[in-house]
């Protein structure tokens, strides 16, 4: 027998935890159930993927760039790279800002509801304030400020230091491709070794990735809040939805433009990795998987794909930054607000740099969100209003976020001529 497809396997995982908690939900003792005895295989997962992220980055980017062999291509593909990211970030907040002036569904809010979710979720909200809060006390330089670090040792075992990570490991190549050939030799072989021994890692974990998924599904469902809300913020969500919809249309036509690699084959190709994102809300956890895709299924080669995804990771953010025009207008028409044309002009700009600024972890959008608001002049205590709806919108915007790295990575590697045969067919 023809052995499943692994996003079929993942799907079907994701249904049956669905299902399991449905079912569970009826029973006392069901949801203690899932917390108690479901919930750690998800996190097992989620541990095991964000394990392997930063040898992951250290090993592929160290061979990614020494393999470049030339320090002008490696700033030229920089170049190439910074500026994809910030084009598509721009559309993707101008796309959620249509949408949002064009349904309205802050307009179709009642009195009645905006109370309600403003009383019920005050608490996380200013919980996300306070962490919002911190980030901005920063100077307007702290952000490439962080990105070298004091101690690479310190850097390297804090997942959200990804961009220190990234800075080292490049310095490390370039520093690589400068010695002499014979002395760089064993240090080459040494990270390509070590490479293997990663992506196979990858591999095992994935073996996992149905049961990952199903213990994550069932947990998220049993900590869901009431459907009533979900009907209350529907307009918006569909907003997002539609938003992100088309999003991911725009960046697969995007890459069937560049490369001719059809939609249908590239969304495929990426599957494991969007269900994973949509089951883990993090695009840092998924980046070993979307690697992974990305160069065996799609044929970009490791020079491109270990320097372009990690980067994408970290700042760039398609799904979130059209979540966060599409969440501040709302707020706005919520409350009665009318958004002048600069002002949204104002949210481009901000969106766009919040979602560099935001870590590629769960809710970590949202932090950021506050930073939009705020520089719009538009209440932070709005925050309530969408919380109840976030984490749906969360994996969503997880998914187009790596599908926006993925499409990215594919359209340099075939711009600089690094888009080969791929070693595995879907
Ligand atoms: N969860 C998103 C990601 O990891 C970030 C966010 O929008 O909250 O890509």
């Amino acid at each position: 027998m023809k052995k499943l497809a692994l996003h079929w396997q993942i799907v079907i995982g994701m249904v049956l935890g669905i299902v399991l908690a449905l079912i569970l939900n009826n029973f006392s003792w069901g949801s203690t159930f899932i917390t108690n005895w479901v919930k750690p295989f998800g996190n097992i997962f989620i541990n095991a993927l964000k394990l392997i992220a930063v040898p992951l980055i250290l090993g592929s980017l160290i061979k990614g760039v020494s393999d470049l062999k030339d320090i002008s291509k490696l700033s030229k593909m920089g170049f190439k790279t910074i500026g994809f990211y910030i084009g598509t970030t721009i559309l993707a907040v101008s796309i959620g800002l249509i949408t949002v002036n064009l349904v309205k569904p802050g307009k179709s809010i009642t009195e009645e509801t905006r109370t309600e979710l403003l009383d019920s979720y005050a608490g996380e909200a200013s919980a996300k304030k306070a962490d919002a809060e911190k980030q901005r006390e920063a100077g307007p330089l702290q952000a490439l400020e962080d990105v070298v670090p004091e101690n690479i040792f310190s850097a390297a075992s804090e997942n959200s230091n990804m961009l220190q990570v990234i800075f080292f490991s490049v310095f490390f190549g370039v520093a690589l491709i400068m010695i002499p050939e014979n002395v760089a030799a064993p240090v080459k072989s040494f990270f390509d070794g070590f490479n293997e021994v990663i992506l196979k890692m990858v591999d095992i974990i994935m073996l996992a990735a149905p049961i990952g998924v199903f213990a994550l599904l069932a947990s998220l469902v049993i900590e869901a809040p009431s459907a009533d809300l979900f009907v209350a913020l529907g307009m918006y969500a569909f907003c997002v939805l539609l938003g992100l919809f088309l999003i991911i249309v725009i960046q697969a036509i995007l890459v069937w433009v560049f490369t001719k690699i059809k939609p249908s084959h590239f969304m495929k190709a990426m599957s494991p990795a969007h269900l994973l994102g949509f089951s883990t809300s993090s695009s840092a956890a998924t980046l070993p998987v979307t690697m992974e895709r990305v160069e065996e299924y799609l044929g970009v080669r490791r020079e491109v794909s270990s320097f372009v995804l990690p980067i994408g990771a970290t700042i760039n953010m398609d799904g979130t930054s059209l979540y966060q025009a599409v969440a501040a207008v709302f707020i706005a028409q919520a409350f009665g607000l009318d958004l002048s044309f600069s002002t949204q002009l104002g949210i481009i700009v901000t969106a766009t740099l919040a979602s560099i600024g935001s870590a590629a972890v769960p809710g970590a959008g949202m932090v950021i969100l506050v930073i939009v608001l705020a520089q719009a002049g538009i209440p932070e205590a709005g925050l309530a209003l969408i919380f109840a709806v976030d984490r749906p919108l969360d994996m969503c915007r997880t998914v187009v976020n790596i599908n926006g790295d993925a499409s990215v990575a594919t359209i340099i590697a075939k711009t600089e001529n690094q888009l080969g045969t791929p070693t595995r067919s879907i």
